[in-house]
């Protein structure tokens, strides 16, 4: 079986975002940027299966600027097999995202695609659920388990107050949570080995996918700052202070 694993190439997660002064987005300019932590998730579980004798042949594909090329590779010396580069400059919103997955999905033919539950930088988590409808496929998202067996695959759910699990037919879309694995380091010996691992260099216009935007950022703003603290003296001030300023008791 092969597993099909969309990387995104986002703003490094250790890294506080920048407003631009003019309030139109983020400033990226000698910014340091990463994979999609959620989707070092995905190729961590991709690599799990392929260790267990579950998955044959694992690629990555990314949409993106070429720099996206380093993302693919990071993901190819955790150890996946081969690359698709989708060269794509400017935001490409989660729906053009998905048609293009779809028409790599349907050439690669995949038994599994595991996509990150969402992207850090917009956090749209969007891609995933688009992705399975488009294609017909059934989903499962937020996924902190997974066990396949017989053509199926038995998804662990986090969903709000505990855990669901569904049992789904392949080929399916999965998208990972936080709990699902903790990712490798690449290793030395494996980050040489990738440099020799196979990237394909696609567009966007190559499966006939419009990538301009549909939506218009209004404005982007920094968080408002925290007010300072204050010391209060005794439990009766502090109880008087939650009652009378902040009204929650
Ligand atoms: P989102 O819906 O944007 O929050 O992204 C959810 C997931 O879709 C990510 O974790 C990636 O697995 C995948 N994805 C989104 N955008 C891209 C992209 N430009 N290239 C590759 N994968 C992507």
């Amino acid at each position: 079986m092969k597993v099909l694993v969309p990387v995104k190439r986002v703003i490094d997660a250790n890294l506080k975002p920048r407003v631009k002064a003019d309030g139109s987005g983020i400033d990226l300019t000698n910014t340091k940027m990463s994979m999609n932590p959620f989707d070092e998730i995905a190729v961590e579980e991709a690599l799990r299966l392929k260790e267990a004798g579950t998955a044959s042949e694992i690629v990555l594909v990314s949409i993106g600027p070429a720099q996206a090329q380093e993302t693919i590779r990071t993901g190819l010396a955790m150890g996946a097999d081969r690359g698709i580069l989708v060269q794509a400059d400017g935001p490409v919103e989660p729906l053009a995202v998905a048609k293009i997955l779809k028409a790599v999905a349907e050439q690669e033919a995949p038994g599994l695609v595991v996509l990150g539950k969402q992207a850090i930088d917009d956090d749209c988590n969007q891609t995933g659920q688009m992705l399975a409808a488009l294609l017909g496929w059934p989903q499962g998202t937020f996924a902190s388990k997974i066990e396949i067996a017989g053509g199926r695959i038995k998804v662990t759910r986090e969903v709000d107050g505990g855990l669901q699990v569904v049992d789904l037919a392949m080929p399916a879309v999965v998208t990972t949570d936080l709990r699902l694995n903790q990712p490798r380091y690449a290793s030395l010996p494996n980050i040489m080995k990738a440099k020799k691992k196979p990237i394909d260099m696609k567009t966007a216009a190559d499966f006939g996918v419009d990538t301009r935007p549909r939506l218009e950022v209004i404005e982007t703003k920094e968080p408002p700052k925290r007010q300072a603290g204050v010391k209060v003296a005794s439990v009766a001030d502090l109880v008087d202070k939650l009652k009378n300023e902040a009204g929650v008791l």
